[in-house]
């Protein structure tokens, strides 16, 4: 089993919604099982114009399922939930990032791994913290506490909403 950071990230349509209903069809992957979900986190869009915050969350997974199947998997997960891809950073009802596949590093286009703004994000470092069991240093050897300490928090809040595993 490779252990597998994603990120999840919604803006439209009851986005806490969304969120649940992505980690139940995550949880129902084929070789795969859902390890841990973070807390969910609110922050404002860094896309084009006006959008709606965003609720964004990371979960861990074990999984069999190769790195390329697992994006096409999420995309699938992404497309059933209404993914309209029209403009860059637009506002989505759902995001999929596969942020960690293992130690697995590459720079595909395609799959870029780690994800290329995993360290720029505090709405990614931050839940991913939650969910980080011995993985507190990243491909590079960079260790994770290290990362959260030069990205701030900023408008990042904790929404007190939860998301249950395996329903
Ligand atoms: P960002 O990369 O800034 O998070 P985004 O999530 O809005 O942007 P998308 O439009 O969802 O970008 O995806 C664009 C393409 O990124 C996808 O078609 C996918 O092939 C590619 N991609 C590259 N690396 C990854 C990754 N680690 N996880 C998910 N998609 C990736
Ligand atoms: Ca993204
Ligand atoms: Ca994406």
């Amino acid at each position: 089993m490779i252990c597998v950071y994603i990120g999840l990230g919604s803006n439209l349509q009851n986005p806490h919604q969304q969120l649940q209903k992505s980690v139940d069809a995550i949880a129902a992957l084929p070789s795969s099982r859902l390890e841990a979900v973070s807390q969910v986190y609110r922050s404002a869009a860094i896309g084009p114009g006006e959008q709606p915050d965003y609720l964004n969350a990371v979960v861990r997974l074990a999984t069999k399922l190769p790195a390329e199947s697992l994006l096409q998997k999420l995309q699938e997960i992404e497309d059933s939930q209404g993914r309209v891809r029209e403009q860059h950073w637009g506002p989505r009802t759902l995001d999929l990032d596969i942020l960690l596949y293992g130690d697995r590093t590459q720079n595909d286009p395609h799959l870029t791994l780690p994800h290329r703004y995993l360290t720029q994000r505090n709405f990614v470092l931050y839940p991913l913290a939650d969910v980080c069991e011995q993985k507190s240093v990243l491909p590079d050897g960079v260790d994770l506490a290290t990362l959260l300490r030069h990205c701030p928090r900023g408008d990042l809040q904790l929404t007190g909403l939860t998301l249950g595993a395996g329903r």
